[in-house]
């Protein structure tokens, strides 16, 4: 038997396609060559070490953003083109779902109200903030805070936060409807790379819980206070808090200092 003959069936003796006599004829080429052999406890290998990892019950989110970063900072183009001007990669699809499924529910608060996950706010935020990094959001308007702010004003019905950021680099602005309750998104680049997502919804949406809503406790701390912070097991920080009539709801790798001091920048100005 020659060696690409083996080559070409290793993967099928590995997987258990071939019959008995077959396999036997194969493998006893594989006991005689060194190379061969070599080869096929090689494959073998790589496909438990396979196994195992998918049987393992998280992905853990840092690789998932250690694998963004690398994608984002390899090509020149502008952020936003690599961002938002190409389809979703499918690897990093992947990566996001898995994610999504077994990493971002393991730090959300449990709902004891019986709201639906899908319907809770920090929920559509961190998926969101995953999906503007993604690049399957796409961003409706790229441009001043003045015009993102001016752009989402016209489509809802409470008053659009657009802090002035120091060292914003790039601002957009993105509209959405879930089950009838208008959201408005912004998304800002800042320092060139960090990026910070600010989920928006009307405050009398957000507390009432009927379409949208919030954990118990959120939703009491931010009664007492107007604020909640929380740092997320993934090094993500998530920051909610009330700005007039709004419900704002930002995720970030930032920590929560510096996030907190953007984040109302422009209402120590005022
Ligand atoms: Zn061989």
């Amino acid at each position: 038997m020659k060696c690409t003959e083996f080559k070409e069936c290793v993967c099928e003796i590995i997987d258990h396609r071939l019959s008995k006599e077959r396999t036997d004829e194969l493998m006893q080429h594989a006991h005689l060559c060194p190379h061969c052999g070599f080869e096929f406890r090689a494959m073998q290998a790589t496909k438990e070490i396979v196994h195992s990892k998918l049987q393992r019950s998280s992905v853990p989110s840092d690789v998932y953003y250690s694998i963004i970063n690398a994608t984002l900072n390899s090509s020149n183009s502008s952020w936003f083109t690599r961002l938002f001007g190409f389809r979703l990669n499918p690897a990093l699809a992947f990566v996001a779902i898995a994610v999504v499924v077994v990493g971002i529910y393991s730090f959300f608060l449990p709902a004891k109200n019986g709201m639906p996950e899908d319907a809770n706010i920090i929920s559509q935020s961190v998926k969101n903030y995953q999906a503007v990094i993604g690049g399957s959001i796409k961003p409706q308007l790229v441009s001043s805070e003045d015009g993102v702010r001016s752009f989402l004003a016209k489509a809802v019905s409470f008053d659009v936060n657009v802090p002035k950021m120091k060292g914003c680099s790039s601002c957009a602005a993105v509209l959405s409807d879930f089950n009838g309750i208008k959201l408005a998104h912004v998304v800002y680049q800042v320092d060139g790379k960090d990026i910070i997502y600010i989920y928006q919804a009307s405050m009398n949406d957000a507390m009432d819980g009927k379409t949208i809503g919030l954990p118990d406790e959120v939703r009491d701390e931010l009664k007492k206070t107007d604020w909640y912070v929380r740092e997320m097991s993934d090094s993500t920080t998530l920051v909610i808090w009330r700005y007039k009539n709004t419900l704002c709801s930002a995720v970030s790798s930032m920590k929560k200092e510096k996030m907190i001091a953007l984040l109302t920048e422009k209402d120590l100005k005022e």
